[in-house]
């Protein structure tokens, strides 16, 4: 190599060694640069607070922050806190996993006992959809995967439900959480607690 190219080569070698920030914590479990929604090609200032739980969320946000914003930080720290038991606040990980579960679950035993071809076909899609834009980039592109492998069963009010049930237990099991006993889906999601608990 010329010495005119080795120069181009270290000089290109050393500036995408050393002049790029540092990976966040958020960018490193992504492998992306604060992209929201898969393929999106949106970027923010901020991380993802959909993809993160929250207190990821805010290590992350402190890790990007120069020194001298570390100590308005602090001093909002509080505020930050408060943020969490507000409910007019955008959703983290686990909210927005819990609020979907919850819709997704509640429709499924509200779902036709015997679905019209039509019906079958919208739930599908609305499931393909759900798969595309999910906010969470790392859940939506594990559940890809796993509409691929396990299709959704929307022939019936029962396949669909104990369908979305096998997946929730799929992540459940994927987050080391306990799998849920899916004959007490309608206990749970329609009719309440045969306790009477709920009523
Ligand atoms: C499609 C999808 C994919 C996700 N993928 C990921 C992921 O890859 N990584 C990640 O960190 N988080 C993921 N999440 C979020 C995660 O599943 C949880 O919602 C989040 O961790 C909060 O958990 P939680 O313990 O509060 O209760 P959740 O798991 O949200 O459950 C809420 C309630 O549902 C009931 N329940 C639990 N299991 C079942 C079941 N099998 N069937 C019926 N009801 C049940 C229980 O009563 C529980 O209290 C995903 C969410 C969705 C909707």
């Amino acid at each position: 190599m010329s010495s005119f190219l080795t120069d181009i080569f270290h000089s290109l070698f050393s500036l995408s060694s050393s002049s790029l920030p540092p990976k966040t914590l958020l960018q490193q479990s992504h492998n992306e640069d604060y992209e929201y929604g898969i393929g999106s090609g949106l970027k923010h200032e901020r991380p993802c607070r959909a993809c993160n739980d929250f207190k990821t969320w805010i290590k992350t946000n402190r890790n990007q922050q120069s020194k001298q914003q570390q100590q308005k930080t602090d001093n909002n720290n509080n505020s930050e806190l408060i943020d969490k038991i507000r409910s007019d606040c955008p959703l983290d990980k686990d909210e927005l996993g819990r609020n979907t579960w919850s819709l997704l679950h509640t429709m499924s035993v509200y779902y036709p006992e015997k679905p019209t071809t039509d019906e079958q076909e919208l739930m599908k899609n609305f499931i393909k959809g759900l798969a595309r834009f999910y906010p969470c980039e790392t859940c939506a592109k594990d559940f890809q995967t796993e509409i691929h492998n396990d299709p959704p069963q929307t022939e019936t009010r029962h396949s669909l439900s104990m369908w979305w049930c096998r997946q929730h237990n799929r992540v459940n099991k994927k987050l080391g959480k306990q799998q849920f006993d899916c004959t007490k889906l309608e206990q749970r999601w329609l009719d309440g607690w045969s306790d009477g608990s709920c009523d």
